[in-house]
């Protein structure tokens, strides 16, 4: 960006502007570069205001929830990176039904979890244990022990790059694999989504569950992004990773985790291009063995 870009941006953003932010650091891999400017909006008028100006110079632009399924390369990423804050994080009942809650985009997912176990409401605690946001798991279209976003959303509501905003219905919208397909740099403001009236320990119960479940199969007690390839049809990159012999390779700080062969961990200063150098190495041993070219789940940004 140009000086004077960086200088309407800080008149727009004001305190919520922060340049050369390190959001490799702040990602769930802790590893990687900054990004040009990172910006904190609390309200539906700024987003419109900030989207407006970054179309209008054409700046690129993303929003991020918490940054648990990306990798930042070591370049960092130019651009503006924006944070969903405020009214984009509150959690309410719709005014049609007790059992439909209207979920803002940069509400946590462990604060929607505790917000239906408290009211006792079932249906999205397999969200249990994943780091995201809102809106980063509509994006995903997160799911886990059978269960995924998609099927509990009734309706997404979006801004456009134009900054004008819709509720869109689940029968328009396209919900597939850890993916939601959604118009180019549209950007997810909330969701309403549809539970089932539970009690509040039986809540509780199934969310510890699952919790316990994600400890004793994943190791979340290091940095990573979580599972890094998706599954291929029929088959589990985890399971091809490990019978190639690359569990515990190490590159630098990162390593092929012995106890998930899918997870790549940060065990200590890993930098964006040793996670690569990584996944460079499964997809080629996978690729010789299985004629199989495993996707990435993680997208990498820069
Ligand atoms: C330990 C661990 C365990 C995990 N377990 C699981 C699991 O069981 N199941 C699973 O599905 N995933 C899992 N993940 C991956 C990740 O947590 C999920 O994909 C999560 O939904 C990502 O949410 P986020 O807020 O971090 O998204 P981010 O990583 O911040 O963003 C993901 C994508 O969504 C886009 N995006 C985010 N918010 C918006 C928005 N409001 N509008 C438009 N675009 C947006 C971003 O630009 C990016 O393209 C795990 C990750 C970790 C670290």
């Amino acid at each position: 960006m140009t000086p004077s870009q960086l200088k309407n941006l800080k008149k727009i953003g004001m305190n919520g502007v922060h340049f050369d932010y390190p959001l490799g650091e702040k990602s769930t891999f802790r590893a990687g570069g900054n990004v040009e400017a990172l910006c904190e909006v609390s309200s539906a008028d700024l987003l419109r205001e900030l989207v407006g100006y970054l179309g209008s110079e054409a700046i690129p632009y993303r929003v991020l929830g918490r940054g648990s399924n990306i990798l930042v390369k070591d370049e960092g990423l130019e651009g503006v990176v924006i944070l969903l804050e405020g009214e984009f994080e509150r959690i309410a009942s719709s005014n049609q039904a007790n059992n439909e809650l209207v979920v803002g985009a940069g509400a946590s997912l462990f604060d929607l979890l505790m917000y239906c176990r408290d009211r006792g409401l079932t249906g999205l605690e397999f969200l249990a244990g994943i780091p995201g946001k809102v809106g980063g798991a509509v994006c995903m279209n997160a799911g886990a022990f059978g269960g995924q976003m998609g099927d509990r959303i009734v309706a997404v509501e979006m801004m456009d790059r134009y900054g004008s905003v819709s509720w869109i219905d689940k029968g328009e919208l396209d919900f597939g694999y850890r993916h939601f397909n959604r118009p180019i740099d549209s950007i997810v403001l909330r969701t309403l989504v549809s539970l089932v009236t539970d009690s509040a320990e039986a809540v509780r119960q199934r969310i510890v569950g699952y919790l316990k479940e994600k400890k004793r199969r994943q190791p979340i007690d290091l940095p990573s992004a979580g599972s890094v390839f998706r599954n291929p049809p029929g088959g589990y990159a985890g399971r091809m990773i490990e019978a190639v012999g690359l569990k515990g390779r190490r590159i630098g700080g990162a390593m092929i985790s012995e106890k998930h062969a899918n997870f790549i961990v940060n065990i200590g200063g890993a930098t964006a291009g040793d996670i690569i150098s990584l996944i460079e190495l499964i997809k080629e041993k996978v690729k010789h063995r299985f004629n199989t070219d495993l996707e990435l789940e993680i997208e990498v940004l820069g």
